[in-house]
This record gives structure tokens, C-alpha cells and sequence, in this order.
């Protein structure tokens, strides 16, 4: 609970500086920020709003809409759920507690398979592509808004998160060009394998014993089965390598991405695979592999 209370006939500044004060007190990350976001969303207002309006008090009722929604910021969960919206690929996305907040990092990802499409000269047929673990649908429909002309399809195990990924994709226009399936990564494709041109996949990939030692709003607030990839984290690549070369067309692309420090591992798996002819890694902007790609034989 906030330590003290707010105070009274306060403006939106004063509230401010009093939610920034709770917030800074445990130690989270950009105590300003999320007050502000929390104040905007509770007060059904833009920032320019909020900024237009900083001498404005605000009612009995505005500040105990938003008290409600700073006391469960005060319990950790991310703001991204209480408001219930993300933004990637500058497309804003519905977020539920079932589905993985998306990550900016993982545009990374949506660019790299973007890139890789781009170099077909003239494809013979319709390019396919296939997301694993779809969660939110954040790759897989940014890619949809990017191919106009391409076939998605998108699988996850948890039937809860593909309705927040159709949701997604019906909200960006796109969900008649998406094929959703529930099954866990390659098991909702069991005779209806289709050959793509790329497999893309963002999978659990925390090691076990590390998820205790995430931060309280990953580990208390985000899906346990979108974070925990085994004992070693490495679970979904080792099956991700092993079945994906029969999903993919001849030359297709395996494209995931890693966590930190992974690539030591999986970049010597890669080479030593008899199905994959080619590789690369990706870095992000702090010079950390992020993304890895397979190319098959
Ligand atoms: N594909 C989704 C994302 O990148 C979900 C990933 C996951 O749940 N591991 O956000």
C-alpha cells in the first residue's frame, strides 16, 4: 500500500510528484514514467493532455480510480498489464496476464526475417511463414501488416493467448491472412505441414533455475510457460533445430531469438547439424547477439 495518502484537492502535478514518491520507494525502475502512464490511462488522456492539464485538481473519484491502479503498480505488476496495451512495431497491441509483454529487442527479429524475405528475387509461390509461440501475435503480425501478400500461420500452446493473438490481429486487419493453431511448437502441424519459407520463433528460453532470481514483475506477473525453457533454457532450440528442417522448404530460414549469452552455445549446435547449410547472428545495439538464423540445406 502507498505510505501516505494523497494529498488532498491536489493538482495532476501534485499527484505526480506524490505517485513518483510511492513508486520510488520500492525501487522500481522509472517511478515518473509509470506514474504518468498510470495518470493518462486512469484519466482516459494522451500525454499531451496530461501536460496541457498539470494545474488541473482532480476529483475525489479521478484520485481513487487512480490510487486503484497505482496500489497495483505498488504490487509489481508491469504497467503494461494494467493498461493493458504494448506497443512493437509501432503497432499497439492488447495485453492480457496469458500472453508475454512483447519486447522491443524482438523487433530485431521481425527485421531479420524481413531482411531475409527480401533477398528472394522472385518468388515462385506464395511465401510462408510460420510463427512458434505466437504469444500476443506481436511477430507474427507485424510481419502480416509488413507481406501483404504472405501467409501466416501462428501456433501456441495456450489457447488463452491465441485469442489475445487474434484479438490482435483482427484489431491491425490482418486476421484473414493469419492461420491461428493451438499445440505446443511444431504438434499443431502434424499433416498439414505446408513448407515455409521461414520459421520464427521467440521461445521460452530462461534456464529453471534462473526464473526465482527475475525481477518480481517477470516472474510473479508473466507467463511461466513463456519464460521456462528447461533445465539448460535450451529445451525449445534443441527441438526447434531437430523438427524445423522438416517444416522448412529447401534454403528456408530458421530464425530465433536468443537470450543472453546463448549464442556460445547454439551458434556450434547450428554448425554441427547436417540439415542446416548456412548461419548468421544478429546483434542488438549493445552489441549482444540477440537474434541467431539457420538456413537449411
Ligand atoms: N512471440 C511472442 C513474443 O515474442 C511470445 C514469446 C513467448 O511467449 N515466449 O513476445
Amino acid at each position: 500500500m502507498p505510505n501516505l495518502p494523497p494529498p488532498a484537492n491536489a493538482t495532476l502535478a501534485q499527484i505526480l510528484t506524490w505517485a513518483e514518491f510511492e513508486l520510488a520507494a520500492l525501487h522500481l525502475q522509472s517511478p515518473r514514467l509509470d506514474a504518468e502512464v498510470l495518470l493518462v490511462h486512469s484519466l482516459g488522456l494522451n500525454r499531451a493532455g496530461l501536460y496541457a492539464r498539470l494545474h488541473t485538481v482532480l476529483s475525489p473519484s479521478q484520485i481513487a480510480v487512480f490510487q486503484q491502479l497505482l496500489h497495483r503498480r505498488l504490487q509489481h505488476e508491469p504497467v503494461q498489464y494494467i493498461t493493458g496495451v504494448q506497443e512493437f512495431w509501432s503497432l499497439e497491441f492488447t495485453l492480457t496476464p496469458a500472453v508475454l509483454i512483447p519486447r522491443p529487442e524482438t523487433e530485431l527479429v521481425v527485421e531479420t526475417v524481413l531482411r531475409l524475405l527480401s533477398q528472394i528475387p522472385n518468388p515462385k509461390s506464395q511465401i510462408r511463414v510460420l510463427d512458434v509461440g505466437t504469444g500476443s501475435g506481436c511477430i507474427a503480425i507485424a510481419l502480416a501488416t509488413e507481406l501483404p501478400t504472405a501467409e501466416i500461420w501462428a501456433t501456441d500452446i495456450s489457447a488463452e493467448a491465441l485469442a489475445v493473438a487474434e484479438a490482435n490481429a483482427q484489431r491491425h486487419q490482418v486476421h484473414h491472412r493469419i492461420r491461428f493453431l493451438q499445440g505446443s511448437v511444431f504438434a499443431p502441424l502434424a499433416n498439414r505441414s505446408q513448407g515455409f519459407d521461414v520459421i520464427v520463433s521467440n521461445p521460452p528460453y530462461i534456464a529453471r533455475d534462473d526464473l526465482l532470481t527475475l525481477q518480481p514483475e517477470v516472474r510473479d506477473w508473466e507467463p511461466r510457460h513463456a519464460l521456462d525453457g528447461g533445465n539448460d533454457g535450451l529445451d525449445f532450440y534443441r527441438q526447434l533445430l531437430n523438427e524445423a528442417p522438416e517444416h522448412l522448404t529447401p534454403n528456408g530460414w530458421l530464425v530465433l531469438e536468443i537470450g543472453h549469452g546463448q549464442e556460445v552455445v547454439l551458434m556450434p549446435m547450428i554448425k554441427g547439424h547436417r540439415e542446416f547449410a548456412d548461419d548468421f547472428r544478429v546483434s542488438d545495439y549493445e552489441g549482444r547477439g540477440r537474434v541467431i538464423a539457420a538456413r537449411k540445406r
